[in-house]
């Protein structure tokens, strides 16, 4: 039994996608700088590449900017344009939910000149867009507020918040790797200035995505070099890579509803089951406004670590947060910033789905879970038995 659970933190390439990159490694193998026909081949796959993850986001192609993926748009956007704007002012606001590639970026603007604001968010995990217009300061250069988050999957009001920048004159990021390809992104209107994007989240290959950075905006390079990616990220292109991704933004955009309501249909089983079969448990996020793929539970006096590993060991793949949480001992940010205590915290456990999860899938975890909950609570010393 192998059962994958875990795709807010990566997913499988899909084939098709696969297909699309292999001829790049091969007979289409060029430079896109050279001038001569192998070049041109390339060059002619990145910009057909650029036009077709431009269009998810209705941005227009000289705005995509491709990266390695997601941290690396969050390092950008938010120090370059925090040091490019220098003269202008010296405030960040942000919010205590996000990745640790903002939060982790903006703690070094912090340690090196810079203000921060982190907001809280609400127990559902909401940022409040009247909390940003109060933030907002003479000095305030750039607003960074997730679209959804990787943990709990609650969608943000970004729309609501990139109106208030947009009046205020502050620069707005969001890191949109949980949503782009699953929520439908209008950058225009939702007012975005900056938009990080990573392509294995969403069925394409890792170590490719973009930053949308809005035409006039004032934003230092992130890597000198060639000049490639309009001057503002040198290096030779991932043309693979690239076509990948755009082949999974293709394929995200084609199918977005189809995926959405057979991941909701599947995780709102998931949901009702478990909290029928388990006492003392809850869901995390918000009830509506969360990622269709997206459960996120707690579990009275567990750790959360000890409930993977029993699932692994069962072949479900699950995770307690985020991934990269996962290598120490702290409790989530995320779940402590909605209101949870420490020790409710570690009781945590994801649940992401995807295209190719099954009914067959869910029915197995509710059948195995609700006991191995029972047998670990039986071991520890918080647990008083069934109440
Ligand atoms: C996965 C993730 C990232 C990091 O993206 P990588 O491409 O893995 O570097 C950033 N932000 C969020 C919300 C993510 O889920």
């Amino acid at each position: 039994m192998k059962i994958y659970l875990d795709h807010a933190a990566t997913t499988a390439v899909d084939k098709e996608v696969i297909k699309a990159m292999l001829p790049y490694f091969d007979d289409k193998f060029g430079n896109a700088s050279s001038l001569h026909q192998f070049g041109q081949e390339a060059k002619e796959a990145l910009e057909k590449s650029r036009e077709t993850v431009a269009k998810l986001i209705n941005a227009d192609p000289r705005e995509i900017i491709f990266t390695s993926g997601g941290t690396e748009s969050d390092n950008w956007a938010i120090k370059k344009i925090a040091f490019t704007n220098e003269d202008k002012g010296n405030h960040i606001i942000t919010s205590r939910i996000e990745h640790h590639a903002v939060l982790e970026s903006c703690e070094f603007l912090g340690k090196n000149g810079f203000k921060v604001t982190y907001l809280p968010v609400d127990r559902y995990g909401r940022v409040n867009p009247e909390d940003v217009k109060k933030a907002i300061t003479k000095s305030t250069v750039l607003v960074t507020i997730m679209h959804a988050n990787n943990e709990i999957g609650t969608i943000e009001p970004i729309e609501e918040i990139g109106k208030i920048c947009k009046e205020k004159g502050v620069y707005f990021h969001t890191d949109a790797v949980q949503t782009v390809g699953k929520v439908p992104i209008d950058v225009k209107k939702m007012n975005v200035d900056l938009l990080s994007c990573s392509s294995h989240k969403l069925y394409g290959p890792k170590g490719v995505g973009f930053l949308y950075v809005k035409k006039g905006t004032k934003i230092a390079p992130m890597i000198h070099g060639g000049g490639h990616e309009f001057c503002l990220r040198s290096g030779t292109e991932n043309i693979a890579g690239i076509a990948g991704f755009a082949k999974a933004c293709e394929l995200a955009q084609k199918n977005m509803e189809k995926w959405n309501s057979h991941e909701k249909k599947l995780r709102d089983k998931l949901v009702k089951g478990v909290l029928e079969r388990i006492p003392e448990s809850w869901l995390n996020g918000h009830p509506e406004k969360r990622l269709e793929g997206n459960a996120n539970f707690c579990f009275k006096c567990i750790e959360g670590e000890s409930l993977i590993l029993h699932l692994d060991d069962k072949g479900v793949a699950a995770s307690t947060g985020s991934a990269c949480s996962t290598k120490e001992l702290k409790p989530s940010h995320v779940l402590t910033a909605i209101g949870l205590s420490p020790v409710d915290a570690h009781g945590s456990l994801r649940l992401t789905l995807g295209k190719d999860s099954t009914e067959k899938e869910i029915d197995y975890v509710l059948g195995v879970l609700p006991g191995i909950v029972a047998d670990l609570r039986k071991i520890s010393p918080l647990w008083k038995g069934d109440r």
